[in-house]
């Protein structure tokens, strides 16, 4: 699943990335432009209701973040699979290259370097990723969005 996320919009689309997504942020898309991504079959998300005869564009409802993920997690538009959590970077959206140790050696602080398993870094920015306490974290915050999200189920 790729995405294209307008403005109102820019924490989800750092979340979406978090979570593995290809997502492209654009604060003020131009129409062509997102008839274009939809085309090519780029899930268009919007806060703007005028927007919505776009083919496949979805109107997010909520203003808070967990709660707009339950609803794309609802819609079957996103999964969450833990292998795919922190492999692209939050900024430019590529996947991350794994690289080694050494490798990162004058790019992280020590205490990191001695205490995490493995690292990987953004092929463009540079930026240097380990999985960390953070992890933990955001098991637990998933866990909360899908029994949000099951719960506002219809009961059946
Ligand atoms: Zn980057």
């Amino acid at each position: 699943m790729q995405f294209l996320v307008d403005k109102m919009l820019g924490k989800l689309a750092k979340w979406l990335r978090i979570l593995g997504f290809d997502t492209i942020y654009l604060e003020y898309p131009a129409l062509p432009e997102i008839r274009e991504q939809a085309a090519q079959g780029r899930i268009f998300l919007t806060r703007n209701r005028s927007l919505l005869h776009i083919p496949g564009a979805v109107f997010i409802s909520s203003d808070h973040v967990d709660s707009q993920l339950g609803q794309l997690y609802r819609a079957g538009h996103i999964d969450f699979k833990e292998e795919m959590w922190f492999s692209r970077c939050i900024l430019c959206n590529v996947p991350l290259t794994n690289v080694s140790n050494e490798e990162v050696d004058t790019l992280v602080p020590e205490y990191v370097r001695r205490t995490a398993s493995s690292f990987a870094r953004c092929p463009l920015c540079g930026k240097v990723y380990w999985p960390g306490s953070h992890l933990n974290r955001m098991k637990e915050r998933i866990g909360l969005i899908k029994l949000q999200a099951a719960k506002s189920l219809p009961a059946p």
